[in-house]
């Protein structure tokens, strides 16, 4: 089952390309596309090392030669050291303005990789084939490609869109249970912000999807990049509705800088325990019901997810600290703080207008049960 997503962005539009097995398109699909018929793949070494001799071989297969860059996993990647890496890398591949770089790896390689294309003389062409649950439903779909700086994580950085995505859902397979759950926690947000139904279908097929069932894999991608393309189609550059995909965010960068960036807790977990933390803030301002907070926990629980603070191990900070942690947040506007709340699964809305008191008492709470 192949399912293909259109991203519909005039002059930048491309597909994406969604199945177990797509990988075997990816010979065809980047020779169509053009160039000199060589491939310069960036990658990670733990990717890089299950899966690049796949994907040189289908390259090569459609007369495509392809030299891999792999560089060490992890987010450490997505800095100036290892751009600065890329870029002269892919200056000693030749590539020129119509050839076609490949990134391939999670949510790090898609956007160092996406950077290094938009940079390189004044951009080249990239193709996204995202090998993490997480990048697969977001990261390498909408172009936002960067870096992160001492000053704070993806503040360098530019929108270049790619010319065309492969999601193969069965590179999944070798991806570790922490991480694809990770992942997971963005497919559920899709659910939160704006598909009630879609919500209702990961509680029922969750459990099936995460043990491997495939065709639920596919359709949680497709409806995943759906809805994301939708909302990237709206508004590119996130001056209005792109905004809410960043559900859960504000408290979710928050904990990140309180947790050092570290393996304590991966993005991901943070999007879902910031989900949960989102709903109940929306409850306890009578927004929505209080079932609704519930439910959304119920089902991280479900999945084995981490969905409270009491779920991050080691120090926390209190909550005025933390409060002081979301002001951080680069999506702070002239010094406001900016929610994504929600009136019901499913409906979700962009406020600067929350009382700091009533955030203060939920975090109070939520640290209290640790
Ligand atoms: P990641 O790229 O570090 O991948 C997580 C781990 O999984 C790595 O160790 C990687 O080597 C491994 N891995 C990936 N695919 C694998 C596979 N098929 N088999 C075995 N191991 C595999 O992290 P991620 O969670 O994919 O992405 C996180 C990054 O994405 C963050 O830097 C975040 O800022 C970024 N992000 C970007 C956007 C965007 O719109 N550009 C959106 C969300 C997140």
């Amino acid at each position: 089952m192949t399912e293909t997503v259109h991203v519909n962005l005039p002059g930048r539009e491309y597909d994406i390309e969604i199945g177990a097995g797509v990988l075997d398109l990816a010979g065809a699909r980047i020779a169509a596309i053009g160039g000199r018929g060589h491939v310069a793949i960036l990658t990670d070494e733990t990717v890089g090392g299950l899966h690049a001799a796949s994907l040189q071989e289908v390259l090569r297969g459609a007369g495509l030669t392809s030299d891999v860059l792999a560089l060490p996993a992890g987010e450490a990647t997505k800095s100036w050291p290892h751009l600065e890496r890329s870029v002269e890398w892919l200056l000693e591949q030749k590539v020129e303005r119509g050839d076609v770089v490949v990134a391939f790896g999670g949510g790090v390689i898609g956007d160092l990789g996406g950077f290094a294309a938009a940079i390189l003389r004044r951009g080249v062409r990239f193709v996204q084939i995202p090998t993490s649950l997480l990048a697969q439903v977001d990261s390498s779909v909408g172009g936002k490609t960067g870096i992160n700086s001492p000053s704070g994580k993806n503040l360098i950085g530019a929108f270049h869109q790619p010319s065309l995505v492969l999601a193969d859902t069965s590179l999944l397979n070798t991806l570790p249970k922490r991480d694809f759950l990770a992942g997971y926690g963005e497919v559920v947000k899709y659910g939160l912000l704006g598909d009630a139904e879609f919500f209702t279908w990961l509680e029922q097929y969750g459990p099936a999807l995460a043990e491997g069932d495939m065709d639920a894999r596919v359709r949680a991608v497709r409806r995943s990049c759906e809805m994301k393309a939708d909302i990237v189609e709206r508004d590119e550059k996130e001056q209005g509705d792109r905004a809410l995909l960043n559900l859960g965010h504000t408290f979710c960068h928050a904990l990140e800088a309180a947790t050092g960036y570290s393996d304590r807790l991966l993005h991901g977990e943070g999007v879902a325990i910031g989900c949960a933390l989102a709903f109940e803030l929306s409850s306890r301002l009578g927004l929505c019901s209080q079932e609704d907070p519930s439910r959304v926990r119920q089902h991280l629980k479900q999945m084995g997810m981490k969905t409270d603070l009491s779920d991050i191990p080691g120090y926390l900070p209190d909550a005025d600290t933390l409060l002081a942690l979301m002001g951080q947040d680069k999506k702070v506007v002239a010094g406001q703080l900016r929610f994504i709340l929600s009136r019901g699964i499913g409906h979700v809305f962009i406020t600067s207008d929350v009382p700091k008191d009533a955030v203060l008492s939920m975090l109070n709470d939520a640290l209290a049960q640790r």
